[in-house]
């Protein structure tokens, strides 16, 4: 069947009451090989049953998604990681009890129950326990772990409400569970804890120094440094591939906040005397420094969360509005901005350092 001849069904759902029968639906919807999208404190998820390969395989279908780029199984008990994996390392026990339900994902070696399609043919396995009612009611209802991926068509800027999903996936997949915003707006950090020393193969909104506070030490995985090229064999497959892709080509001006406004100032004159149409994404308090172009304002300068929770959104807000370039003030990468830094960087075509 054609990836877009669905009905897909629209449930408003209250995010810390759901509606008992519209969880039932869904979870039925599930059990028989369907797909769910639904809130999680991130982004919103795509879901499937994880044991069964063809449902899996229809997510990369509905997305468009690389086949090579592995998800996440997502659980709403501890004992579903020990079903599924050959062993869980002390350090990972400590992580999960400090974190989950929450932002952090795990990868653990697998046991070869979870159908290939779900880890793309690693040995490995990604699981996540999230921090949402409607996410852990709806897993509960399914009886089984869910393979879910942001809910966006490949290469677009992950979903943060369910009116994103459903501007991506309608007629796609089955439903869209409905709970309003995501909470943080990034993605969970993805945390490979199969070897000596954890390694933070994505930035998410678990940082290293919380990590390092319980696991005694983190690492960053080599791709995550801005200098030198990304290497040739990423250790989390969805790293080699470009992401949250804004309408236009984005240009990022990372830097001191004052130099980041006067060389976005300066190329946006350039940029308007070639006849380009320019929007700019910036922090709140910057926007009246832009006179004359699309400025949109994407939270506060000194609080990576605000930025976060609003930055995907921003990105679509540029779509239908004909800029022929973005200009993005860069964050500092520190804290949770190291995660915001990180997906600026994946959606610039060009990146520009002032200092
Ligand atoms: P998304 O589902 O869009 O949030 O992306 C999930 C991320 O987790 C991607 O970057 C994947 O490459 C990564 N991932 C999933 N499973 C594994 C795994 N077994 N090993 C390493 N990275 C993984
Ligand atoms: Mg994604």
């Amino acid at each position: 069947m054609a990836p877009d001849a669905k009905q897909t069904v629209f449930w408003r759902v209250d995010k810390n009451c759901p509606d008992p029968e519209v969880i039932r639906q869904a979870g039925h919807i599930l059990r028989r090989g369907g797909l769910v999208a639904f809130p999680t404190e991130t982004v919103y998820g795509l879901g499937a049953n994880a044991l069964d390969g063809r449902a899996v395989e229809s997510i990369f279908t509905a997305k468009g998604r690389p086949r090579d780029n592995p998800l996440i199984v997502h659980i709403a008990d501890t004992g579903m990681v020990y079903r599924y994996t050959r062993s869980v390392p002390e350090r990972a026990l400590l992580l999960m009890r400090r974190f989950w339900p929450g932002p952090l994902t795990l990868v653990l070696p697998g046991n070869g129950r979870i159908p290939r399609e779900v880890s793309a043919g690693l040995d490995s396995l990604a699981f996540r326990m999230p921090d949402h009612p409607v996410a852990l009611a709806l897993i509960r209802e399914a009886g089984v772990p869910l393979a879910a991926p942001s809910a966006n068509l490949s290469g677009r800027p992950s979903p943060t409400t369910a009116r994103h999903v459903y501007s991506d996936l309608n007629g796609r997949i089955d439903a869209i569970l409905d709970g309003g915003p995501a909470g943080m707006g990034v993605e969970s950090t993805v945390l490979d804890v199969t070897g000596d020393v954890p390694v933070v193969l994505r930035p998410g909104g678990v940082t290293p120094d919380q990590i390092r506070e319980t696991a005694g030490a983190v690492v960053l995985d080599g791709s995550l440094s801005l200098a030198g090229p990304p290497p040739r064999r990423p250790r989390s497959p969805g790293m080699k591939y470009r992401h949250y892709a804004p309408a236009a080509p984005l240009v990022l001006v990372e830097g001191d906040g004052v130099r980041v406004v006067e060389e976005i100032k300066r190329l946006a004159a350039d940029y308007a005397r070639r006849g380009k149409k320019v929007g700019v994404l910036c922090r709140a308090g910057n926007r009246d420094k832009y006179a004359g172009v699309l400025a949109v304002p994407a939270g506060g300068a000194c609080d990576h969360a605000s930025v976060a929770a609003v930055l995907y959104d921003a990105l679509r807000r540029f779509e239908g509005t004909g800029v022929d370039v973005i200009l993005a003030e860069g964050v500092q990468p520190e804290g949770l901005g190291l995660a915001v830094a990180n997906r600026l960087r994946r959606a610039a075509g060009r990146i520009i350092k002032v200092d």
